[in-house]
């Protein structure tokens, strides 16, 4: 990180940036973005001011994102649960849990049908 980013006064800070904290009120996080300013709560006499990094509020993402391997996960729960056991083809619809294989299985056609 430089240490170049601006810094301003508690309060004073332009709109489209928040702190951690607010982002998090928000539902959102920083996202992996590096803080583009920070602002100063000045305290007593002799006392360091509190800092506090502020992002930008565009590039922010909410808490849980539907990341690739998120959607990779769901996808690969519906597909197992419409690959039938027997035949081991994926079918267009989900196995039903009280049969436990695919339609043709069911009936006694098995994978003959399914190819
Ligand atoms: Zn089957």
């Amino acid at each position: 990180m430089s240490g170049t980013i601006p810094v301003y006064r508690w309060r004073l800070a332009p709109d489209g940036l928040a702190t951690r904290r607010q982002l998090r009120a928000a539902g959102l996080r920083p996202g992996g973005q590096d803080p583009v300013a920070v602002i100063e709560r000045p305290r007593r006499r002799g006392r360091p001011p509190l800092v506090a990094y502020l992002y930008l509020v565009s590039a922010a993402v909410p808490v849980r994102p539907m990341t690739p391997a998120r959607w990779r996960a769901i996808e690969a729960a519906l597909t197992a649960r419409r690959t039938c056991p027997d035949c081991g083809v994926v079918r267009d619809y989900c196995i039903p849990t009280s049969i436990g294989v695919c339609n043709p299985c069911d009936q006694g056609a098995g994978w003959a049908i399914a190819a």
